[in-house]
């Protein structure tokens, strides 16, 4: 945890935990370091569904070329938050009212899923024109990952292509870019080059075959975040090194990609504190308040959130302080159910009632994926660490406390 945030967690009440709180400063390094990496044909798009918190947005949104929606809502909300920045919508099951929304808002780019809802759109069109692309589910190999998007219901199988083809020749305001893919999720830089370099390969082979005049593809997201060695981030330069490689047999193509997890992961923060410390059949658990009702990323994904401990010296009562030294403990929430686990049976040096624990890692598919209605217990407060300085955030730095 860099000092500012540091001053922040420690400087937030008791009554304020548990608290997100988001370095700003780090997302902006972070997104810049991306952004630099990657050659100048790339466009890089954030997906909002990672973390669509307006003041991240807001952040990103200087360093980004746009935004990728996939939802009407998520659609009205950056539209609301940046209001000038180009938005992908994209997402299985878009409705009527959505894609009318889409085109109202004048959408950059509309992703389509399928030929029915190509269809479904060509009647809402009213004259005006939109450049659409059209995901396809490409059957490749993407090897053991995290999470393969192929082979489900997300766009379509290449043999409906065609299918679209024929419907966008007989209606002008559509106006085919090229293709997208989302195949995967999960991959680390090496794996990702070598699916990139499969799907504009198979995308520029297609184009070629049909006549179509193949502008853009976009490959989607899943870049690689690994919770287990935090400070593993994924490459970023050996990404841009290998798409600039590719890039040069596809000299016509502007490539597109549009990463959520490994944006906005590493800048957020879950703070909360231990309320309770118990042994139960040799094995120590700290109960701590909140719990996945408000960061189920660890419950989601299967693992340890990875975790710093803040001691607290202040002990108010007359009786010992109960806690664990040099053991496992497994770290619990709230929630009156045995899976809500934050980190199972991590050896810790000393932890004690009143201590905090900040939960790294805790920027993307975090709060927003969880159920907070589950037992009825007070929401997070959100502060942000202010990125309104240029430079490097020196420790006990201006930090903007901004509670929503
Ligand atoms: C979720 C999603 C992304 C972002 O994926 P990450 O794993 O967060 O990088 C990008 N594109 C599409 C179509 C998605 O569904």
């Amino acid at each position: 945890m860099r000092p500012g945030t540091y001053g922040l967690v420690a400087a937030l009440s008791d009554d304020e935990l548990p608290a997100y709180v988001y370095d700003l400063p780090d997302l902006r390094d972070h997104v810049r370091t991306i952004r630099a990496a990657l050659p100048g044909r790339v466009e890089l798009l954030y997906a909002a569904k990672a973390n669509s918190d307006p003041l991240i947005l807001r952040t990103l949104a200087e360093h980004v070329h746009g935004f990728e929606v996939a939802s009407g809502g998520e659609l009205d909300h950056v539209r609301a938050i940046v209001p000038g920045a180009p938005i992908a919508f994209g997402g299985p099951g878009k409705t009527q009212q959505e894609l009318t929304r889409a085109l109202d808002a004048g959408v950059e780019r509309l992703h389509i899923e399928s030929e029915h809802e190509l269809r479904l759109f060509a009647t809402l069109l009213g004259g005006r024109t939109v450049d659409v692309l059209l995901r396809v589910n490409l059957p490749v190999d993407v090897g053991r990952v995290a999470l393969a998007m192929g082979g489900g219901p997300f766009g379509m199988d290449p043999v409906q292509l065609d299918r679209c083809l024929e419907v966008m020749a007989s209606v002008p305001g559509i106006r085919l870019r090229g293709l997208h893919f989302h195949l995967a999720s999960g991959l680390q830089a090496q794996p990702q080059l070598l699916l990139v370099d499969k799907v504009l390969a198979w995308a520029e082979n297609w184009a070629r075959v049909r006549g179509v005049d193949l502008r853009e593809v976009n490959v989607g997201g899943g870049m690689g975040v690994d919770y287990t060695h935090p400070p593993r981030v994924f490459d970023w330069p050996a990404l841009g090194a290998g798409l600039r490689r590719i890039l040069t047999r596809h000299p016509h193509l502007t490539l597109r990609i549009e990463p959520g997890r490994s944006v906005t992961a590493y800048c957020g923060w879950y703070v909360s504190q231990v309320l309770d410390i118990k042994f139960s059949r040799g094995h120590a658990f700290a109960v701590l308040r909140g719990g996945t009702h408000h960061l189920r990323t660890p419950a989601a994904k299967q693992h340890d959130q990875p975790f710093e401990v803040i001691p607290d010296d202040t002990w108010p009562w007359p009786w010992n302080r109960p806690e664990v030294r040099d053991e496992p403990v497994t770290l619990v929430g709230q929630l009156c159910t045995p899976k809500d686990v934050l980190a199972s049976r991590i050896m810790t040096e000393r932890l004690r009632v009143g201590d905090r624990v900040a939960f790294a890692m805790a920027g993307a598919y975090a709060w927003n994926i969880s159920h907070h209605a589950f037992l009825m217990h007070p929401h997070p407060t959100f502060h942000h660490l202010a990125a309104a300085t240029d430079g490097p955030p020196v420790a006990g730095d201006t930090y903007a406390r901004q509670t929503s």
